[in-house]
């Protein structure tokens, strides 16, 4: 078969179809300035990291990985601190050793983080008190500030972005590999929880059965690298297209195309028209990537998602991030896991529970019900498992910190708690106990 892999020629042919939801940056010049000096940046992640994700994607498309997917819905600039960062990768890693003792698989951690500071937007514009202004896009775009002069884009924030995420992935890599995430150390923080929290008392059986683990192989003498070191990949919405171009570089090793800005990009809702900019940009690029599909994706339109995007089945190339809501989850995936498989195509699978989810609280905070979100957890693992699929994982947004920013949880945050701590940019986010809460939950679903 004659390849038909891209070669460096193709990364700009999406400049030729429509890109919705770019910013109108108010110079153009500017803009080019910006983007020559991001193409001269160093890469933020390797190839070969890209790869290796990619091979634990493949493990998930097979059925032998969990993927653990998450972070902020929009990080900011001011939130690359080592406290965020610290207590985001904290509480990720916490997540993950409950769901691999669970799941008895490896866990495949993947940050939403160093390079989400990009925002789709319903609408365009925000309007206040009769105001008008641009809407938020992200930090890498404009401003938060209800302001002409915050919100005006300013392509010298793609700049900031990349610094910020360079930041964010030293202190990231620096915690995974430098013994912070050291596995007995995560589960002592487990057992806080447990013993600390209301919520988390529920969990002291499955906790003890952790420790149980843990000591006993203690005493076998087992004390492998894997326990002391994480394995940790970043991820982003590929949204800013002239961001993730910019940053695309050939690899020395294969002379193939890869975004060294994240080591996964997905392309979201709504940016999946199958003849848009973003489809086609990511086509060219060999990365592992994700689609969402929300409850509208038709089955027609998820196979024309993987002949475009992976047209060769490449094993872990191509994840599927359904997002269907707990009300639709049971009846819009089972068709489209049903005739994508029977194509024989081998895509990951994993759940989105929070973008189906979202209602306006009467405060008029947006907001999701942790019950929901368990509730299209579920929903997806009985779809996959009646159909013999794999339920390959969970994509969330959530933070290390006690914001108030979802409702319900094992610390029971009511719709009235809300203004408390409502600190998110963009999307409503579990705090760290809500996050540890759902964990735990679904590691007892694998269990039923
Ligand atoms: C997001 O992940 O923050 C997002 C906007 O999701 P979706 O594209 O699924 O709406
Ligand atoms: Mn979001």
């Amino acid at each position: 078969m004659v390849s038909v892999l891209p070669t460096n020629s193709n990364l700009d042919t999406w400049r030729d179809l429509p890109a919705v939801q770019q910013p109108e940056w108010p110079d153009p010049g500017e803009l080019k300035a910006v983007v020559d000096e991001l193409s001269q940046l160093p890469p933020l992640v390797f190839a070969g990291e890209c790869d290796q994700l990619k091979d634990r994607l493949a493990a998930v498309a097979r059925g032998e990985a969990f993927v653990l997917q998450g972070g902020d819905c929009a990080e900011t600039f001011a939130g690359a601190t080592a406290s965020d960062v610290r207590n985001k990768l904290k509480t990720l890693l916490q997540m993950a050793v409950v769901l691999t003792y669970a799941a008895s698989v490896p866990v495949v951690k993947i940050g939403r983080i160093a390079g989400q500071f990009a925002k789709p937007r319903s609408k365009p514009t925000e309007t206040r008190d009769g105001v008008t202004l641009p809407a938020y896009r992200g930090d890498m775009v404009n401003g938060f500030e209800f302001t002409p002069e915050a919100r005006t884009p300013d392509p010298r924030r793609l700049l900031r972005a990349y610094h910020s995420a360079a930041v964010t992935l030293n202190l990231a890599r620096a915690f995974t590999m430098g013994g912070y995430a050291d596995l007995r150390q995560v589960h002592a923080w487990n057992q806080d929880f447990v013993a600390e929290s209301p919520a988390g008392q529920r969990y002291e059986r499955l906790a003890g059965e952790i420790d149980r683990a843990l000591t006993f192989m203690q005493a076998c003498g087992a004390d492998p690298a894997e326990f002391h070191t994480v394995e940790f990949y970043s991820s982003h919405e590929a949204l800013i297209l002239d961001y993730d171009r910019a940053l695309t570089r050939t690899d020395s090793r294969t002379g193939l195309p890869y975004d060294v800005s994240g080591h996964f990009v997905w392309i979201g809702e709504r940016t999946r028209q199958l003849d848009g900019a973003h489809v086609e940009f990511l086509r060219h690029i060999r990365n592992p990537i994700g689609v969402k599909l929300g409850p509208t994706t038709t089955p027609e339109e998820a196979l024309a998602l993987i002949e475009k995007l992976d047209p060769e089945r490449e094993p872990g190339r191509l994840t599927f991030i359904t997002r269907m809501g707990a009300s639709r989850v049971r009846d819009a995936l089972p068709t489209l896991v049903e005739k994508v498989t029977a194509t024989g195509a081998k895509v990951a699978w994993i759940c989105d529970p929070m973008h189906g989810n979202t209602f306006e609280a009467p405060s008029g905070h947006k907001t999701r019900r942790v019950t929901d979100v368990l509730d299209e957890v579920a929903g997806f693992f009985e779809v996959h498992r009646a159909l013999g699929t794999h339920p390959g994982g969970i994509h969330i947004e959530f933070t290390g910190d006690d914001v108030t920013e979802c409702v319900g949880g094992g610390a029971e945050i009511s719709e009235a708690d809300l203004h408390e701590r409502y600190e998110t940019a963009c999307d409503p986010r579990l705090n760290r106990s809500q996050s540890l809460d759902l964990a735990f939950l679904v590691a007892e679903m694998y269990r039923q």
